[in-house]
């Protein structure tokens, strides 16, 4: 899929839409979930035009996906959940439900997280 730079979070990064930030350095920009699913939710974006993990990771050179993950580390130590833990997700295409089109990790904290995934066998 090729990227398209309409997206809300093309929108985010280039100032055009407000963010409540929690982090920012050459790789990635770190904000707050607008619909927070856990009283810490915040997603880490890299800042280059990448739809998924599969396509920053075919595109981007390995020195900009080490760097976006140090920011999604760094993200938990500014946020002080590294101690009581936290959960890292991404959802990447059709089955996974993946809404906005430019990769993003959701970063989860802040209260036990419970299972992974709900069994449905
Ligand atoms: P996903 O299903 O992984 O693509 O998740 C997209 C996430 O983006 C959802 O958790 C939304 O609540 C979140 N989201 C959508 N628009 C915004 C926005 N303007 N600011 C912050 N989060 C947003």
């Amino acid at each position: 899929m090729a990227y398209d730079d309409s997206n809300i979070f093309a929108k985010i990064l280039r100032g055009e839409i407000p963010c409540k930030k929690v982090y920012e350095d050459d790789f990635a920009l770190a904000f707050h979930d607008i619909r927070p699913l856990a009283p810490v939710h915040v997603l880490v974006i890299p800042k280059g035009p990448y739809v998924s993990l599969e396509d920053m990771s075919m595109k981007a050179p390995p020195a900009f996906v080490g760097g976006f993950f140090k920011a999604v580390a760094e993200t938990a130590r500014v946020l002080n959940v590294v101690e009581s833990g936290y959960r890292i997700l991404a959802n990447i295409g059709t089955d996974a439900h993946q809404e906005v089109m430019h990769f993003h990790v959701h970063l989860f904290a802040g209260r036990p997280l419970g299972g992974m995934l709900k069994r449905v066998d």
